[in-house]
C-alpha cells in the first residue's frame, strides 16, 4: 500500500536550516549514484569527488562540473545509466525545441518520488479527490503527459488522459465528463477559448475552475488574459525532463512564483556567460540538481533558462524558495541587426493590447544584408474589418508600442481570427528564417 502523503507541512514549511541539512544529506546520496554512471565516473574523480564523504558541505556543489545538453546527447544512450537496465522500468525524453531529444530513465522508485512531487503541486493548488482533471497535453515521451496523470491519480482525482489537440473531442469531454481541472500549453488554453467562442461553446454549463498551464514561457499578461476569458485560475508549472519533468517548480495558491522543491532539487541561478554564481534574486540562468532520481543521476545541469528567485517569503508558509516567471531561454534571443531581442518581449506587448487576439507569429527573414522582423498577429474579436483605413491605424499603433519595447522597428501584419498556425504541442512562435551559417 502506497503510504504517501500529498501534503506534508513538515516538508513543504520545513524550517530552512533544516530544509539545507536535508539538501546535503540527498546530495550525497545523488554524488554516489552519480559515480556509478560512465560519465561522472569519469569527470567526479576528476574534480577530487572519489565517494559522497568528498562532499562536506553544501559549498562542495561547486566542485561539480556543470552539465550541458551536449554532454547529455554525447552520452546517448546509456553513459548516463547508473544501474542495470533491467533496473529500469521508464524512460522519457524532452521534445526536442533545441535539437536531438534528450533521454532519461526512471527506476520504479524514482518513478515513486516523481509521482509524489507531482501530487504534492496538484494539491497546492487547492485539486482534491473531487476533481475531474482533463489532461490536455501530448502523452508518450513527453514527460507533460504522463507526468501530471500520475499526479492527478495519486491526489485521487478523476483523471481523463485526453492528449493534446482535437478542441471539439476536448469540448466534448468537459461537457460529458463535468472537468473542473485542465493542462495544456499556455497557447493551447488559448487557442481553446477562441474556439470556445466559435462555436458557441456556453461557458455556465461547464465546471472548469482551473488549469495547469506550462511548458513554454508565457507572460503574466498571458495568464490574466486566459483567466478572465476562461473564467478560471492559471496556475504555472515548469518542468524540464532532464529533471524528470514537470513538477520541479510549480505556483500555490498565492499564484505569485513557483516553489521549487528544494527537498527534490538544488536551484542555482548563474551568469549565463561567467557560471558564475548570482546573489538571490539577481536575474541569470537556472542550474539545477536532481536529488530525486538514480537511473540516470543528472547534477548542476544548465537549464538555459532565465529566471531569479524570490527574496521574500510566500504567504503560504512554504519556506521553498520561489522562481519568477521564466522570461525565455538564454538560446531564445534573436540577433535583429545587432539588436537582442527576446520573443517574451514581443509577446508581453501583444498580449496586453485588447485589439491583438489570441495568437501570434513571429518571422525573422534576410532582406538583402539586413534582417528583417515581422510579428503576425490576429485581431480580437469584432475587430477585423475591411475598413483598410481602421486595420493600418491599429497595425501602426502595434508597431509603435513594439518598437518602443524592444528598440528595433518591426513590420505588423493583422490576420484574422484563428487563422494563424496552432501547434498541439510547445507553440512555434518564432520562424526564423535566415540562412543558418549568417
Ligand atoms: P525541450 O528543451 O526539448 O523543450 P523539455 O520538453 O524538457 O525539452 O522542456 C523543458 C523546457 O520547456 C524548459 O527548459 C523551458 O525552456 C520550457 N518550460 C517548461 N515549463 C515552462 C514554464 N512554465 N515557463 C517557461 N518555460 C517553460
Ligand atoms: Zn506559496
Amino acid at each position: 500500500m502506497n503510504t504517501f502523503q500529498y501534503w506534508k507541512p513538515e516538508i513543504e514549511k520545513m524550517a530552512r536550516e533544516d530544509l539545507l541539512a536535508l539538501q546535503l544529506q540527498k546530495l550525497k546520496t545523488a554524488v554516489g549514484w552519480a559515480l556509478r554512471t560512465e560519465w561522472y565516473g569519469k569527470r567526479l574523480p576528476a574534480a577530487g569527488i572519489k565517494s559522497p564523504d568528498d562532499i562536506k558541505t553544501l559549498a562542495d556543489l561547486r566542485r561539480i562540473p556543470i552539465m550541458e545538453k551536449k554532454d547529455l546527447r554525447g552520452s546517448f544512450p546509456y553513459g548516463l545509466l547508473s544501474l542495470p537496465l533491467s533496473d529500469i522500468v521508464r524512460l522519457h525524453a524532452s521534445s526536442g525545441t533545441t535539437g536531438i531529444p534528450t533521454t532519461i530513465y526512471l527506476t520504479a522508485a524514482d518513478l515513486d518520488r516523481w509521482t509524489d512531487n507531482m501530487a504534492r503541486c496538484l494539491y497546492g493548488t487547492g485539486c482534491t479527490k473531487d476533481d475531474v482533471f482533463q489532461n490536455m497535453i501530448t502523452y508518450g515521451l513527453f514527460t507533460g503527459g504522463l507526468g501530471l496523470h500520475q499526479g492527478g491519480e495519486r491526489v485521487g482525482m478523476m483523471v481523463i488522459p485526453a492528449g493534446a489537440g482535437n478542441t471539439a473531442r476536448q469540448f466534448k469531454m468537459m461537457q460529458d465528463y463535468g472537468t473542473t481541472v485542465v493542462h495544456a500549453t499556455p497557447g493551447f488554453l488559448l487557442h481553446c477559448e477562441s474556439k470556445m467562442r466559435e462555436e458557441g461553446i456556453d461557458r455556465s454549463k461547464l465546471k472548469l475552475r482551473k488549469a495547469f498551464a506550462g511548458a513554454e514561457p508565457y507572460s503574466e499578461d498571458t495568464r490574466k488574459r486566459i483567466e478572465q476569458l476562461l473564467k478560471i485560475d492559471v496556475y504555472n508549472s515548469y518542468g524540464i525532463s532532464e529533471m524528470n519533468g514537470p513538477s520541479v517548480a510549480f505556483e500555490c495558491q498565492a499564484k505569485d512564483g513557483m516553489h521549487l522543491w528544494e527537498d527534490q532539487y538544488i536551484g542555482e541561478i548563474v551568469n549565463p556567460e561567467t557560471l558564475e554564481p548570482l546573489p538571490d534574486g539577481e536575474k541569470g540562468e537556472l542550474v539545477l540538481t536532481c536529488l530525486c532520481r538514480e537511473g540516470s543521476p543528472i547534477l548542476r545541469y544548465r537549464t538555459h533558462d532565465i529566471t531569479s528567485f524570490y527574496t521574500e517569503p510566500c504567504a503560504c508558509g512554504r519556506t521553498h524558495r520561489k522562481l519568477h516567471r521564466f522570461t525565455g531561454r538564454s538560446d531564445d534571443m534573436m540577433i535583429i541587426n545587432g539588436v537582442n531581442v527576446f520573443p517574451s518581449q514581443i509577446e508581453e506587448v501583444v498580449m496586453a493590447m485588447p485589439e491583438v487576439g489570441n495568437n501570434y507569429l513571429i518571422v525573422v527573414e534576410k532582406d538583402g544584408s539586413l534582417d528583417r522582423l515581422t510579428v503576425k498577429v490576429e485581431a480580437g474579436p469584432g475587430i477585423f474589418t475591411d475598413d483598410t483605413r481602421q486595420m493600418t491605424a491599429l497595425m501602426d499603433k502595434i508597431k509603435h508600442t513594439l518598437s518602443a519595447t524592444i528598440t528595433i522597428n518591426p513590420k505588423v501584419e493583422l490576420h484574422e481570427s484563428g487563422s494563424l498556425p496552432v501547434s498541439e504541442g510547445k507553440s512555434v512562435r518564432v520562424l526564423d528564417k535566415r540562412p543558418k551559417d549568417m
